[in-house]
């Protein structure tokens, strides 16, 4: 592999312990093959040891946030700052690499963060920057689904409430995580601290899709922790995976009406969106073994076609509309949860708009899956979405001007 490449070396796995040990090496010239983790261009490769993981990954020193030093005081407040509180993944889905590049060094697959040591992390940025929110960018920020994550989170909500921040933060988490009958507590614990939203990777919804994705859900349990999320007002954004190298007419339809039913059905980007294949993900095998890859890879995703030839001819045509409705996608989401997160009034807006744009979006799938041509739906498309966002901002305006004159 270094051979294509420019470089001497490669790290499997972190790079943290491996970059220290790779530094004191060149300082005292020593030989870099004995370095655990690192493959050395020319060097045989019996020679390599993989490096073990490292537990402690609170003992990591934290990073600069050099970046926030350029932004005005103003950009701050509003600045989404990144987090790390975990690392790994103990799931397996079949389009992901994250179980092949934890399976690269042995040790512990997840691993979580002290929570007092994340907070204070937290603490120090928002009381020297001013920054109050903060995305969580583990792939599994609860851990798997355990007494002991269960209550580790806990203890994180606690504190973060105990020390009165008043700050709001985003996780990524598994569908399963919660237990609707008895973890209602944590959630309230969890939004009382400043949980904002949560992403949720439910990915499909026809059964031998899920299936094939390794997800390990089912259609019903995907509906129940929606509604249980929402009871507790959690703000939530999902992955979806609409278009995959097995897809069916009839599949493309019941996602449709099921992102129509859990209330996604209005973002263009959810909707169209496209499974990306990495070389040797699970998924790429099937593709592979069904001789369905067309090219090895670009950009490090492999291009395929489809199985079926219906589903390859409105398959081209949702690529063609997410391509033109793109910008348009980023505007619905971002008004959307704007409006979401102020109140009342402006919640009910914002339900109003997704109600109107999932509406248009529904009669142009039925127009996709019926054959007409794509150009004619997405400029129709086009168009009248463009005409509700307009007519919601001006009912923003509207509110606005109430609001002041009421100030006045
Ligand atoms: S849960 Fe997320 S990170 Fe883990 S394997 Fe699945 S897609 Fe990858």
């Amino acid at each position: 592999m270094l051979s294509s490449t420019p470089f001497d070396g490669l790290c499997v796995g972190e790079g943290e312990q491996v970059f220290v040990q790779l530094l004191a090496h060149l300082e005292l010239s020593k030989p870099l093959n004995e370095i655990p983790g690192l493959i050395i261009r020319d060097s045989p490769l019996c020679e390599y040891s993989p490096q073990r993981k490292e537990v402690n990954i609170s003992s990591f020193s934290w990073p600069d946030r050099y970046f926030l030093r350029s932004l005005t005081k103003e950009e701050r407040k509003k600045y989404e700052c990144s987090m790390l509180g975990s690392r790994g993944c103990i799931h397996a889905c079949s389009f992901c690499l994250s179980d092949k590049f934890e399976r690269c060094t042995p040790g512990i697959t997840w691993r979580g963060r002290d929570v007092i040591e994340i907070i204070d992390e937290m603490q120090y940025i928002h009381k020297k920057y001013g920054v109050n929110n903060f995305v969580f960018q583990d792939p599994l920020w609860t851990g798997p689904r355990s007494k002991k994550n269960k209550n580790r989170i806990l203890d994180f909500a606690e504190e973060l409430v105990r020390r009165n921040l008043n700050v709001h933060f985003y996780v990524q988490a598994r569908i399963d995580f919660f237990d609707i009958e008895s973890d209602g507590y944590l959630l309230k614990k969890l939004c009382k601290a400043g949980l904002s939203s949560i992403f949720l990777g439910i990915e499909n919804a026809c059964p031998e899709t899920l299936k094939r994705y390794n997800k390990n859900i089912n259609p019903n349990e995907i509906i129940d922790q929606i509604n249980f999320l929402r009871f507790y007002n959690v703000f939530i954004h999902i992955g979806f995976i609409m278009l995959h190298p097995f897809v069916t007419i009839e599949e493309l339809r019941d996602n449709m009406k099921f992102l129509r039913k859990i209330g996604f059905a209005h973002l263009p980007h959810v909707v169209c969106s496209k499974l990306m294949i990495y070389k040797e993900t699970d998924i790429w095998r099937q593709a592979l073994d069904a001789e369905l890859l067309i090219s090895s890879e670009v950009d490090g995703f492999c291009e395929y076609s489809y199985l079926d030839e219906s589903s390859a001819n409105a398959a081209k045509k949702i690529e063609k509309l997410i391509d033109e409705l793109g910008t348009l996608s980023c505007e619905i989401d971002l008004l959307e949860t704007q409006l979401w997160h102020r109140n009342f009034e402006y919640r009910k807006l914002s339900l109003e708009l997704k109600k109107k744009i999932s509406h248009l979006m529904c009669k142009a799938w039925d127009g996709i899956l019926r054959s007409s041509t794509s150009a004619e739906i997405s400029a129709l498309l086009k168009q009248n979405i463009s005409k509700v966002l307009n007519e919601t901002k001006a009912k923003i305006c509207r509110i606005n001007n109430e609001k002041m004159t009421v100030c006045n």
